[in-house]
C-alpha cells in the first residue's frame, strides 16, 4: 500500500501539525491543552452544582 504522506492540519486552529505527537493526537499541543481545560470547566452561563445549592438555600424547594 503506497500511502501518500500529506500534511495534517489542526482542526481547531488550522495550523499545520509538525511534530509526530501532534499528528498522532490529531491537533496541536496548545489546542489540545485548551480543549482539555474547556472540558474541565463548566460552560459559561451555566451554574455549577455548588452555586445551585447555595442559591437554593434561600428558597424552600420542598414546601410547595
Ligand atoms: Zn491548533
Amino acid at each position: 500500500m503506497n500511502k501518500r504522506v500529506k500534511p495534517l492540519n489542526c482542526p481547531v486552529c488550522n495550523r499545520q501539525l509538525k511534530s509526530q505527537k501532534s499528528i498522532e493526537r490529531g491537533m496541536g499541543p496548545v489546542c489540545a491543552i485548551k480543549l482539555l481545560e474547556k472540558e474541565n470547566e463548566p460552560p459559561k452561563g451555566q451554574m455549577s452544582i455548588d452555586e445551585y445549592l447555595q442559591e437554593g438555600d434561600e428558597v424552600d424547594m420542598w414546601s410547595s
